[in-house]
């Protein structure tokens, strides 16, 4: 097995135009890294997402960006998948919300879909890729399983947070504070293991 490629430098774009990653990114990766500028403040294109996975999706963002940027860049692309729906929204979990985004929508398309299909359990997936200008790429992912609800509960959060309860747990992820759904996210199990692959 090849040797992952540290990470080293002071900047690290975050290959997205929403302000909320960015921030979340550099909560996450604040002792290791000092700028985070987005592609928006770089006034780079957001590439297409034509890819079927969600590691394809996540290496085209990424190596986008460091190719046009001239130095590091990090993706995530994330979703839900409900076991139910032979593994939907998938990679189409942000479309299901449409345009304008509209999550309460895209919450009750998947709870009609299942309809009375005794199996609710699902999983919430991030795939990060870190890409280098040379075209290098490293990947992680992170998962958490867990089981839908109805109706919808709590008011933190994002997505699909408010019917997602993850396992061993009985509140949705809209029922938790940040560090809490952090410590058990998807997303913050990513992040736990690129640290560990890339930045230590
Ligand atoms: P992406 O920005 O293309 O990766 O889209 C991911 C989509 O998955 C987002 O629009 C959210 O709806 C959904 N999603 C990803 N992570 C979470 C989460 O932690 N909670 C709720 N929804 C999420």
């Amino acid at each position: 097995m090849s040797v992952a490629r540290k990470f080293s430098g002071d900047r690290l774009i975050v290959a997205t135009h929403n302000k909320g990653k960015i921030a979340e990114f550099a909560a996450l990766l604040g002792d290791y890294v000092r700028e985070f500028p987005g592609v928006g403040d770089l006034n780079l294109p957001e590439p297409e997402e034509t890819g079927a996975t969600f590691l394809e999706n996540a290496t085209i963002k990424a190596l986008a960006a460091a190719q046009a940027a001239g130095c590091p860049a990090l993706a995530d692309d994330s979703g839900l998948c409900v076991n139910g729906l032979g593994g939907q929204p998938g990679v189409y979990t942000a479309d299901w919300a449409g345009v304008p985004r509209d999550f309460v929508k895209a919450m009750r398309r998947v709870h009609d879909e299942l309809g009375h299909n005794p199996d609710r359990s699902a999983y919430f997936i991030s795939v990060l890729a870190l890409a280098w200008p040379d075209g290098h790429i490293e990947h992680v992912e992170g998962r958490v399983n867990g089981t839908l609800v109805w109706p919808a509960r709590g008011a933190g959060g994002h997505g699909y947070d408010p019917i997602f309860v993850p396992e061993g747990r009985d509140r949705t992820f809209a029922e938790m504070v940040f560090e809490e759904k952090g410590q058990i996210s998807h997303r913050g199990r990513a992040f736990a293991a690129l640290i560990e692959k890339c930045f230590r």
